[in-house]
Formats: structure tokens, C-alpha cells, sequence
């Protein structure tokens, strides 16, 4: 089903889940249990990211396509302007569109690895802004976009300039966005209020990141710009060591943070899984009142 529809015909919060095209056969055969396991909790949509570097395409393609052929969910492809140029975006989109892939979370991408910034090849796309214009022209695509409530790391104006290509976003085609993950409501709910007064109308939806190893997470944080408050390390870093211990106040703290922006009108939860479905189905069992 298309993102535009589930949007528009949704009249409570929407559970959606992420995943990563895994690298081996084992990381596959995980992916398609955790994806069975999750079909249980029936998420509204379910998004296979597009590896750095554009290094997964016709991974991310396989996924979606046996994701829309065998299970009834309905995928989103994310797909970045990293390494492409608009002649072989138009031809992923066209291969996209004749396995009837409707969904299309477009991004800018991050540097490929060994380039410290990201630079648009000859004949591509600069920003996601870009994308969704030509995506918009390509077919009849419902898009999603990214955006940071904590402002993305490479934003010279800070979470004023997120707002402001936020909103060019929607007005290229954008149907959603869907956030970096935050540990701080209260930042999420000012980028909110600050992205209604610039006349942003699509649903913001808030990316969750259920902590399963607090490390990780601290090394994820310093490249994305998400921010670990200081009441998160007091309660993570005398555990970090303990894994059960990490992963269950991980959860608690997630259907907290769940629960408080579903209260204050979040429209969905996007839950990054990492592949992995325990923690969204323990969270989906506890805020399933709201949903
Ligand atoms: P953009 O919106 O283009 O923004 C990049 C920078 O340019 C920002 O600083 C912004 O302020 C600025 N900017 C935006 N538009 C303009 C404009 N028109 N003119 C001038 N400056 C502008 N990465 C992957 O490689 N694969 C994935 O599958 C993936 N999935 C993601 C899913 C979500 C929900 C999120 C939040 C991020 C994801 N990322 C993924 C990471 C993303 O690629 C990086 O954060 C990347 O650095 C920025 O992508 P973007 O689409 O937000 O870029």
C-alpha cells in the first residue's frame, strides 16, 4: 500500500520498523525471522535502508521486493544520491516501479568511506531536496524524507536550516518525514512546534532507538548528532557491561519515551530494529493502548 494512503487513512499512531540489508547468509536468514516475528505486532510500513556508499542497491531492491511479494507488509526503499547519477536513479526507479514498490524514503546519504564529506557526482543530486523533486517527475511515488530534530551534524544554521530545507522538502513532493533518533522528547517537541509556524503539515514521525549495547549507541551519536543526555549515561554507564541489564532498561525507557510523545500527538513511532525484533515487540506489547 502506498505511505500516502496509510497516512491519510490512519486514525491512530502508526508502528512502523526499520531494517539493514545484511551482509551475510546468516545476517538474511535473521533479517527474514525477525521480519516474521515482527509481522506479528503488524507494522503500518516496514523501511530497508540503502548502505552507505549506495553499497546495497540491489540488496535493498531484493529485500523490499520479497517483503511486497511474501509477507503483505508494505516496504519502503530508502535510496540516497551517494555515487548516482540521475540517468541510473531513473533506472532503479523504473526497475522499482515495475515490481510495484511504491515507497521511496529518499536521502541525501553520508560520504562514501575514505571521503570526509559528501560530494555530488557528475550528473547527480546534491541534497534529498533534489531527489524528491526528481523522484515526484519519475512515477507515482508516495515519498518519505529524513530530518533531525537536534539538527543534522553538517547544518551551518543548526535546526533553523533543517526546518527551512525540511519545508522545501514538502513542497517538492515530500508525503512524511521520518526523524533521526533523540533520547530528549522536549527537543522533539520544540522542532515541532517550530516546524508547524514555518507551515510544515506532513506528519513528523519520531525515529525510536530501543539501546541494546550502550556503547554502540555512543559511537552512533557522535557521527549523527543525536544527543545522549546526562541522565541517560548515569543510568546506562554503570551497566554498560551487562547486556541483559542494558537491553531491558533500554526497553523501559524506550516505552517511556514512547508513551510521552504518543500522549503529546505524535503521529507513529519509527522503530530502528537494527534487525534484531525483540525490543520492538516487548515496546509494541506496552504501548499497544495507543496504537
Ligand atoms: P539533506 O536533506 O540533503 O541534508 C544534508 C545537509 O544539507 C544538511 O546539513 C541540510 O541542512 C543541508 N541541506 C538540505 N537541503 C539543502 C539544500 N537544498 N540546499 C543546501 N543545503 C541543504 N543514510 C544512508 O546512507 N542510507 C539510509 O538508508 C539512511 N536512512 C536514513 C533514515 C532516516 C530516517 C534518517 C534520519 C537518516 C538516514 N540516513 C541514511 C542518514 C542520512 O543519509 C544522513 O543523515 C545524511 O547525512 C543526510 O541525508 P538527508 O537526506 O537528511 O540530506
Amino acid at each position: 500500500m502506498k505511505l500516502s494512503e496509510i497516512l491519510s487513512s490512519a486514525n491512530k499512531p502508526l508502528f512502523s520498523c526499520e531494517f539493514f540489508p545484511p551482509k551475510t547468509d546468516k545476517g538474511e536468514e535473521n533479517l527474514w525471522n525477525c521480519l516474521r516475528e515482527l509481522q506479528a505486532v503488524n507494522p503500518a510500513y516496514v523501511s530497508v535502508t540503502y548502505g552507505a556508499g549506495g553499497t546495497t542497491q540491489d540488496r535493498t531492491k531484493g529485500i523490499v521486493t520479497r517483503i511486497k511479494d511474501e509477507t503483505g507488509l508494505s516496504p519502503v526503499a530508502h535510496l540516497t544520491c551517494v555515487g548516482a547519477t540521475k540517468e541510473q536513479l531513473g533506472e532503479l526507479l523504473a526497475d522499482y516501479q515495475a515490481a510495484g514498490i511504491q515507497n521511496i524514503l529518499a536521502l541525501r546519504g553520508d560520504a562514501p568511506e575514505g571521503m570526509d564529506r559528501f560530494e555530488a557526482v557528475a550528473g547527480g543530486f546534491s541534497h534529498a531536496t533534489d531527489l524528491i523533486a526528481f523522484l515526484r517527475e519519475q512515477g507515482d511515488f508516495s515519498i518519505a524524507c529524513a530530518t533531525y530534530p537536534e539538527g543534522h551534524p553538517e547544518s551551518k544554521g543548526g535546526v533553523r536550516d533543517d526546518i527551512r530545507y525540511l519545508k522545501m522538502k514538502q513542497d517538492n513532493g515530500a508525503d512524511c518525514a521520518i526523524t533521526q533518533y533523540f533520547f530528549d522528547n522536549e527537543a522533539f517537541f520544540r522542532f515541532r512546534d517550530s516546524c508547524d509556524a514555518a507551515g510544515i503539515t506532513m506528519p513528523i514521525i519520531p525515529g525510536i532507538m530501543p539501546i541494546g549495547n550502550f556503547d554502540q549507541i555512543v559511537r552512533f551519536s557522535s557521527m549523527c548528532g543525536a544527543t545522549i543526555p546526562a541522565w541517560l549515561h548515569e543510568q546506562m554507564s554503570p551497566i554498560s557491561d551487562n547486556p541483559d541489564a542494558v537491553a531491558g532498561l533500554g526497553i523501559e525507557l524506550a516505552v517511556k519515551q514512547c508513551a510521552e510523545l504518543l500522549e503529546n500527538g505524535a503521529p507513529g513511532l519509527h522503530i530502528y530494529t537494527l534487525n534484531k525484533s525483540a525490543a520492538s515487540i516487548a515496546i509494541h506489547e506496552r504501548i499497544r493502548g495507543y496504537l
